[in-house]
């Protein structure tokens, strides 16, 4: 039977179990496969590659292996300095934007207060999930593996953690995103995009304490519901300084220096009361 030599490297060595991880190893196959079908038999999505090498060379997924190859696969993504190699999406997504998977309700929110286009909805089933992502380029977000499988899918993430802000960190950390941080730009509750209002705007639509104390109120486009710096903006405002804190000691000075020049979005935290009971 016809063998190759395979290598994963970074965060795809998270799906291979612990003996095969940060090493190499040999895999056998039957004929001809493609090289993307031996590597998703071993474990790994094809979403999350972005880079095969063949004998030293980039190749695309349908490659054929023959037998004897030596094979490195690199994960999605901006982790690695692959620019001069074939890379396997001929560009990234633009505007990176996400649809979360029915487990994902609180890191959806957090994205939104992010300022990330996040489309979430507690009713949608794996294929709508697949066709949202593919329609419009969207990266799906998920902790089931299988699902980052289907084969129509381009772009996708697994996460690893469990809890949600984690979940956060991981993401902005694993896209590269610290610098398309938009606090505060956007309703957590629907997504659509938030934009000041006059105040008087906002006279019978906050209570009257908070109209009285508030300069500045936020509409959001789509849903209407108004916002306002909150008592727990403090520790919005917190989450947000850590998360960019945690990426500037793990990325270049370069990129550091560039991540204090952008000013934030419109801050706005509580959401009116006029819908609570
Ligand atoms: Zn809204």
């Amino acid at each position: 039977m016809p063998q190759a030599e395979f290598r994963f490297y970074e965060e795809l060595n998270d799906y291979l179990p612990p003996a095969l991880r940060k090493r190499s190893f040999v895999r056998a196959f039957d004929g001809t496969p493609a090289v993307k079908d031996v590597i998703e038999a071993v474990g790994v999505p094809h979403t999350e590659v972005d880079l095969i090498l063949v004998d030293g060379r980039s190749v695309g997924f349908a490659h054929r292996l023959r037998g004897g190859e030596r094979v490195a696969v690199y994960p999605v993504f901006e982790r690695l300095d692959i620019r001069p190699l074939l890379r396997l999406r001929p560009r990234p997504l633009r505007v990176t934007r996400f649809v979360a998977d029915v487990h994902l309700g609180t890191l959806a929110r957090y994205l939104r207060l992010l300022g990330f286009d996040t489309v979430y909805r507690n009713d949608l089933d794996d294929p709508q999930l697949v066709r949202i992502s593919v329609n419009e380029r969207r990266v799906l977000l998920t902790r089931d593996v299988g699902l980052l499988k289907h084969g129509a899918l381009t772009h996708g993430y697994w996460l690893r953690s469990t809890a949600p802000r984690r979940q956060l960190a991981e993401v902005i950390d694993a896209l590269s995103l610290r610098r398309e941080i938009r606090p505060f730009t956007r309703c957590m509750r629907c997504n659509g995009e938030l934009r000041v209002i006059p105040r008087a705007a906002a006279k019978g639509r906050v209570p009257e304490h908070v109209y009285r104390r508030s300069r500045r109120f936020v509409q959001c486009a789509d849903c209407g519901n108004v916002y306002w710096r909150g008592t727990h903006f403090q520790r919005l405002e917190r989450l947000v300084r850590e998360l960019r804190s945690s990426r500037r000691r793990r990325e270049r000075p370069r990129d550091a220096r560039q991540g204090h020049s952008r000013r934030d979005g419109v801050p706005a935290l509580r959401r009116a009361s006029h819908d609570r009971s």
